[in-house]
């Protein structure tokens, strides 16, 4: 997928003018933030889960190869072929090579971002070959001119039911139908035909098992058993993180997974698949592969961003982001929005390529509290913020104010006098309401949508804390 990061602040600002956005991601993340604190509520020892979640995707980290090597002697052992690709243009031509080599002319594909940083389906229409999104959210985007997803887990989130039911009375040529279950109905009988029809199967991972060789993925609509019994051929692109040495560190992954994405203590279907079909089985694709793909992940193994590859994609740093809320994914311009994406495009996609990502966050600190594998997502965003001024990629007024406000803050007897007259003049603009409609210069983007609160006594935090201390 092409990278658009760089055009983030005019996206941003499309996006906070967009009321019907405005409503559907509402809505939305009211309603994920509060299934998801009831979840977590069930747990007996959320913390201590979490620990375990983080000790148990930092082992295979910390020894990436052996497990590796485990989970494809396992998988081979099982009858699959693993394939591995060093960057998005090799995943892109061992998948297509594998379609042409089995005659392949229809791919029913399962919800995967791996595929989406790929660029899969455009790799499969150059190659001639049909491939269909069997995820709802997904299909919906497909027919709707290949619209990118907004939400890893959510995909159409920043649609509303009657832009669906539009986009079916279109696209289908039926008639227009109110109800979700009439648009799901119809959405299902047009896929069946698909996934009766289809040659390969293409899934993501949500892990993948170095005891047994499996793949586990994890859905709510059973699109991906259709993906992967039906077709002669199933293939498994994944990121070669997502390998984890046995089931038992799955289950207990299983136990923040679900609860964090969507609120749910389990997901409706939990698919563990092992080789392909052996003599005398009903079901199952003749041929298993799994294309496991690099594309920068070995890059950020021992270094200050390693912490990112423990990442599940359950989208609770999204869900709870205030920056998120506002401005949906589309926005961030790549695969993933959000905060983990804020960290992931510029760590993948390079720095200089979404200058303005680490920024779109507030620090607030939220998304590392929900994170279940205690990602440390501020402390990353400021690590980019740091590589950024350090390679002179921020704008040379920015890092003027910065020169010179370090040249104060490290001189207290210049720094307090300063803040004495900031703190007085901020109080004066501020009037009898106490709020400033707008600050000029650099401070201009702090009230371009709300007013700022100026400071009540116009006095320091020093000045305040010195005058009670003297009482
Ligand atoms: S960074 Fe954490 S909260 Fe965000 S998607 Fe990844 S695992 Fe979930």
């Amino acid at each position: 997928m092409q990278v658009q990061s760089m055009h983030f602040k005019s996206r941003a600002a499309m996006k906070l003018a967009d009321a019907r956005l405005q409503k559907n991601l509402a809505a939305f993340a009211d309603k994920v933030i509060n299934a998801r604190a009831a979840a977590i509520a069930e747990l007996d020892d959320f913390e201590g889960t979490r620990e375990a979640a983080v000790e148990r995707r930092n082992r295979p980290l910390a020894h990436l190869d052996v497990w590796l090597d485990r989970f494809e002697r396992a998988a081979t052992a099982r009858g699959a072929t693993v394939l591995y690709a060093q960057d998005y243009a090799e995943a892109a031509k061992l998948v297509v090579a594998i379609a042409r080599r089995h005659g392949v002319k229809k791919v029913t594909k399962s919800k995967s971002m791996v595929s989406e940083e790929v660029g899969l389906n455009q790799a499969f229409a150059a190659a001639g070959i049909e491939s269909v999104e069997t995820d709802l959210g997904e299909y919906i985007l497909q027919i709707n001119d290949n619209e990118p997803p907004s939400h890893i887990i959510a995909p159409v989130i920043h649609k509303d039911r009657d832009e669906v039911s539009e986009l079916f009375a279109r696209v289908h040529h039926t008639p227009r139908k109110r109800e979700i279950n009439q648009l799901t109905r119809e959405a299902r009988e047009v896929l069946r035909g698909h996934f009766l029809s289809s040659d390969m199967g293409v899934t993501g991972a949500n892990f993948l098992i170095a005891e047994t060789g499996s793949v586990a993925i994890v859905t709510n609509e059973g699109n991906e058993g259709m993906c992967t019994i039906l077709p002669r051929v199933h293939v498994v692109l994944a990121g070669i993180e997502k390998v984890l040495p046995t089931l038992e560190d799955a289950a207990t992954i299983m136990r923040l997974l679900t609860r964090s994405a969507t609120g749910q203590p389990i997901s409706n279907y939990f698919s563990l698949l092992t080789g392909p079909r052996s003599l005398g089985e009903a079901d199952g694709p003749e041929h298993m592969y799994f294309v496991l793909m690099d594309a920068g992940r070995t890059g950020l193994l021992g270094g200050e961003f390693e912490s990112m590859l423990r990442c599940i994609r359950c989208g609770a740093c999204m869900n709870h982001c205030p920056v998120y809320q506002k401005i949906g994914g589309h926005a961030y311009g790549w695969v993933y929005p959000g905060p983990m994406g804020s960290v992931l495009t510029p760590v993948y996609a390079g720095v200089e390529k979404a200058i303005d990502l680490p920024h779109a966050a507030t620090l607030c600190g939220q998304c590392s509290v929900v994170c279940p594998v205690k990602i440390p997502l501020p402390d990353l965003l400021r690590k980019l913020r740091e590589r950024q001024v350090e390679r002179g990629l921020r704008p040379w007024y920015e890092r003027a104010a910065l020169r010179a406000w370090a040249f104060a803050a490290l001189r207290p007897a210049l720094y307090r006098p300063m803040a004495r007259i900031g703190a007085r003049v901020l109080k004066w603009m501020g009037g009898d309401k106490g709020r400033i409609r707008s600050l000029p210069l650099l401070g201009a983007g702090w009230t371009a949508q709300r007013d700022f609160p100026a400071p009540a006594t116009g006095r320091t935090f020093i000045e305040q804390y010195q005058a009670r201390r003297g009482r």
